[in-house]
Order: structure tokens, then C-alpha cells, then sequence
């Protein structure tokens, strides 16, 4: 880990107080953050039911910005986005992330993947696949252990290039999610044309377990739905026993959220992991 300017190491997890309209320097900023070395990850843990422990960890990416702390991607990727500077970001991710879950799987966890989040303006660019090629060659990762979360928008945006990517990096031996699945517009027809392995539940579903029976109900549809598709099905924000008791009777394939783990540091998560080999 390390420590950027006084920032104190990762400890708040929203933006700071300070509105981020009010820092007309943050694009300008943001430009050399990968020069100056204040982006990083955190790792939040996914467990796989069936193996009873954590299977890997999603990237979640942080900026130590010098003045203003540790920014969450919501204050963020828009702007990254905006200023063009999604791209240069996005390597800089698949690059880091690859590393850490190289280094994870030599240092005594060899069953850890890492799934990074791609942004539709690196998707529907192109190079996306080369990007992902180089983060596997420089470190040595097998491709296996990398998995991308993409969002349903960014592979409705365009059908055929979206098929044509995907089954390029299916074809390299990457694992393909669809994120957030559920607050999307994802015609049917189309899902069971694409090469993918998994969907992810949004949050917004899983928090309404026990609360709202449509949600429930819309959980139930989406882990039958992933059955159906032979997809593997995930649940993001599991807070609570009550959604982890639904969630197994329904189904699901692995489970994700702060009932098992917070975003942390990679030497959190390989703390974590190697302390919970067993749920
Ligand atoms: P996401 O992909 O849906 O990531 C899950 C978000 O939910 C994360 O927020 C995570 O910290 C949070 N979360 C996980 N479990 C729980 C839970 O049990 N309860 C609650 N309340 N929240 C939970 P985070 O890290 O702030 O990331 C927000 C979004 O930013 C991500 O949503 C993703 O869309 C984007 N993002 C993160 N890292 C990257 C990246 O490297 N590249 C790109 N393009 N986008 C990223
Ligand atoms: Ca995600
Ligand atoms: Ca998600
Ligand atoms: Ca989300």
C-alpha cells in the first residue's frame, strides 16, 4: 500500500464534503493522477456458494487525491469519462488488477480470480481487447483468473460489435459478467447470443429482500433466468443472513457484499481470504 501526500490510507469509503463542482482543478488533476501514482484498487471478496469461500475479488477503483482524500469512483468515472481519460484509466486497472491476482496466486491463494469493471466508452472503442491481451502477458496471469463485468447498456449499445468483442476475449479464455443485471434494458433474444459466463444481481434487488416481494420476486426471475441461459448468477450487496437465506434457497451461485467483506486494500483482502478459507 501506499500512502499519498497526508491522505490517511483509505478510510473514508463516499466523497469527501467538499462538492466536487467546487474544484475546478479535478479534471486537471485527474490527468496526472497515473503519473503521480494516486490511483489504486480495493478488493471486495465474492463467495462462491458451492466451494464455501471466496473464489476471487472485484476491483473497485480509489483515487488518493493529495488534497481532498480518497475518492470513490462515483466522484469520479464521469469525469474520467468526459475528459477522455476513461481509456488511459481503464488500462491502468486491467494492468494493476492482473498484477495483484498474479501476485495473490504465487503468494498462496492460487484459487483467486479478480473482475474488473470495464466502462462502455473502453468497450465500444476497440482496443479493449488488445488492453486486456497486454494486462495478461505483462503478468503473467492465466486468463481464467481475470473476469470483466460489463454492464447491460454497454453491450446493447451496439449488438454486433459488442458479440464480436465478446467472443474475442471468450475466445482469449476470459471470464465475461454482465453487472448490474436488472436495471438495464437487456432484450432476451440478445443475452443468449452473447458468450458470457455470468450475471450479477443489482444491488438495488438484493437490498429489498425480505422488504419488497416484487424485488424478491425479480431475484427469483433473474437466478431461474441465468439457470435457463446456463449462466452463472451473483448477487452483489448481501448485507444481511435474511439475503444470504433467500439467496442460497433461490439458487444462487455466488454472493458478494459486506456481510462478507468490505472493499479493503489487497493486503486486507489477502488477509481476509487466507482467514476465511472456510464460511
Ligand atoms: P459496481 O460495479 O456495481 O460495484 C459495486 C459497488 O457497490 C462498489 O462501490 C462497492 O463498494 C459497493 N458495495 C459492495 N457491496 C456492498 C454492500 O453490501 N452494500 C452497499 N451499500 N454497497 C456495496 P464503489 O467501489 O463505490 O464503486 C461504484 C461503481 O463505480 C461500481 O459499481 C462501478 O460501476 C464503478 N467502478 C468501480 N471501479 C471501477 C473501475 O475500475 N472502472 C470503471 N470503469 N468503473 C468502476
Ligand atoms: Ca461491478
Ligand atoms: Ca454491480
Ligand atoms: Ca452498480
Amino acid at each position: 500500500a501506499r500512502r499519498v501526500g497526508r491522505s490517511k490510507w483509505c478510510l473514508h469509503e463516499a466523497c469527501p464534503h467538499v462538492p466536487i463542482e467546487e474544484e475546478p482543478s479535478l479534471e486537471a488533476d485527474l490527468g496526472q493522477a497515473i503519473a503521480r501514482g494516486e490511483l489504486t484498487l480495493h478488493y471486495q471478496p465474492y463467495v462462491d456458494i458451492a466451494a464455501g469461500r471466496p473464489v476471487g475479488a472485484e476491483a473497485l477503483l480509489r483515487w488518493c487525491h493529495p488534497r481532498l482524500g480518497l475518492l470513490a469512483p462515483d466522484c469520479f468515472v464521469q469525469l474520467a469519462e468526459e475528459a477522455g481519460l476513461i481509456d488511459d484509466i481503464g488500462t491502468w486497472v486491467l494492468h494493476a488488477a492482473c498484477h495483484q491476482a498474479r501476485t495473490w496466486r504465487q503468494r498462496g491463494i492460487p484459487h483467486l480470480s479478480v473482475a474488473v469493471n470495464v466502462s462502455a466508452a473502453q468497450f465500444n472503442k476497440g482496443n479493449l481487447v488488445s488492453a486486456v491481451a497486454s494486462a495478461l502477458a505483462a503478468s503473467g496471469l492465466e486468463p481464467q483468473a481475470l473476469e470483466l463485468e460489463i454492464t447491460e447498456s454497454t453491450v446493447m449499445h451496439d449488438v454486433q460489435a459488442a458479440i464480436g468483442t465478446l467472443r474475442k476475449l471468450k475466445d482469449m479464455g476470459v471470464v465475461l459478467s454482465v453487472d448490474d443485471f436488472g436495471t438495464g434494458y437487456s432484450s432476451l433474444s440478445y443475452l443468449k447470443r452473447f458468450p458470457l459466463d455470468s450475471l450479477k444481481v443489482d444491488r438495488s434487488f438484493v437490498q429489498d429482500i425480505g422488504v419488497d416481494p416484487d424485488h424478491e420476486s425479480i431475484v427469483r426471475a433473474i437466478i431461474n433466468l441465468a439457470k435457463t441461459l446456463k449462466l452463472k448468477v451473483t448477487a452483489e450487496g448481501v448485507e444481511s443472513t435474511e439475503q444470504l437465506r433467500f439467496l442460497l434457497h433461490e439458487g444462487c451461485d455466488r454472493v458478494q457484499g459486506y456481510l462478507f467483506g468490505r472493499p479493503v486494500t489487497s493486503e486486507g483482502l489477502e488477509h481476509l481470504v487466507k482467514q476465511r478459507s472456510l464460511w
